[in-house]
């Protein structure tokens, strides 16, 4: 007997692609099919985890508000823990970053202007001439973004949906109103696919023969290193330089994750870091900060998918931008893509649906118009 055919089928187990499918898979039989073995091997296995309010361009900024009651309240049942822990964020100017930091103070809301010896209470190992002042978002939060991705596909799976590993999608094609998906773990078809396949999304849409939208791969390294002695670094808030050469940030076990906040271009892929990348983060970091790196313990890379813009694509396919089409992306979220997942899931839902948009998106202020695809046609 054959199985019924899915309502809609999402492409990509990320963060993005399980945060869409819990939401539809409360009335539509929903699948996921994705490449690897494991649904958050890629971008959203390897983010710096952080909720930061005062991050990225005006529609980004107004995903994260939109998100903000989610994190803190999530559904009864949805993770074991709070989705959410404080940590703060301080961004220090040396005498010549002060004008790139007068523009994020008149850009932001909820920061603190503090002088140097304010910021070096906060970060006692911050060298005098790293920081002549600084701002600082006392309510960043440290986001728990495993129990955010599981809780998104417990849920998913406790409502009937089913995700298919190991099923790399090589081939689709849209026959008698149904988009007909060839992968390594066999076929499948729905009329409605849902394009959530980070780094890979242009490469989705070309298959399907969708007009692809110009995203691109851009690669951030980060490196673990140990902190000061006695764990003293983990109450530090995470701590970048105002003209975004880097950042700082604790970790579990008094250890610190540093980042040359790079942005190379690279392709889709499982990207490494390159050792002058690492380099450029332990030689920035030790410049700012009075603690020698003796040794890398780890280090790895990920890939931030972004459009021309800057601004995710989330919307349907086509011309009109109308349902017909049965492509609906959910792409290019960047450097934001956890923090802004809970907004742009229910979302991309309501646009699914036909429905209103919902409370926290409309609260928000945001333009569609800002994340539609046709914006590039
Ligand atoms: C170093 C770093 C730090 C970051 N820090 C933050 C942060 O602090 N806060 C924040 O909000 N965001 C952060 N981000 C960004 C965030 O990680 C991404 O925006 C987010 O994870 C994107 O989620 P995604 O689901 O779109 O992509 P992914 O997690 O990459 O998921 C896409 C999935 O699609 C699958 N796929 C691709 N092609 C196919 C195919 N042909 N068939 C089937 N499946 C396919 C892939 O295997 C993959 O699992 C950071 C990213 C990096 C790299």
């Amino acid at each position: 007997m054959s199985e019924a055919v899915p309502d809609v089928i999402v492409i990509g187990g990320g963060i993005a692609g399980a945060s869409v499918a819990s939401k539809l898979s409360r009335d539509q039989n929903v699948l996921i099919l994705e490449a690897e073995s494991q649904p958050g091997y890629h971008s959203t296995g390897r983010s710096a985890a952080l909720f930061f309010q005062n991050y990225g361009n005006a529609p980004i900024r107004k995903l994260t508000s939109a998100s903000r009651r989610f994190f803190e309240q999530p559904p009864d049942g949805f993770a074991e823990h709070p989705l959410l822990s404080p940590r703060g964020v301080l961004i220090i100017a040396s005498e010549d970053q002060l004008d790139a930091l007068a523009e994020q103070e008149s850009a932001g809301v909820g920061l603190q202007r503090v002088d140097g010896r304010e910021a070096r209470e906060l970060v006692p190992q911050l060298r005098a001439d790293a920081v002549a002042a600084a701002l600082y978002e006392p309510d960043a939060r440290d986001i728990d973004v495993n129990a955010l991705h599981l809780g998104y596909i417990r849920a998913f799976r406790k409502r009937g949906g089913r995700i298919v590993g190991d099923a790399r999608v090589e081939q689709i094609r849209r026959r008698h109103g149904l988009w007909e998906i060839e992968t390594r773990a066999g076929r499948f078809s729905a009329p409605i696919i849902i394009n959530a396949a980070g780094a890979w999304a242009d490469a989705i849409a070309q298959m399907a023969g969708v007009p692809t939208l110009g995203l691109t791969p851009l690669r951030r390294t980060a490196i673990i290193v140990e902190g000061p002695s006695e764990r003293a670094a983990e109450r530090w808030p995470l701590t970048g330089a105002a003209d975004e050469s880097f950042y700082f940030k604790p970790e579990s076990g008094g250890k610190l994750m540093v980042s040359p906040a790079d942005e190379t271009p690279d392709v889709p892929g499982d990207v490494q870091p390159d050792e002058l990348d690492i380099a450029i983060a332990a030689d920035h970091f030790m410049r700012a900060v009075d603690h020698e790196i003796r040794r890398i313990e780890h280090s790895w890379a990920g890939l931030r998918t972004f459009a021309p813009d800057r601004t995710p694509v989330v919307g349907w396919s086509g011309e009109q931008g109308d349902a017909a089409s049965g492509f609906f992306w959910l792409a290019g979220q960047g450097g934001y893509g956890i923090q802004t997942a809970p907004a742009m899931a229910a979302l991309s839902a309501a646009l699914i649906r036909g429905e209103a948009l919902p409370a926290d998106v409309q609260a928000s202020g945001l333009d569609l118009a800002a994340l539609s695809p046709d914006r590039f046609l």
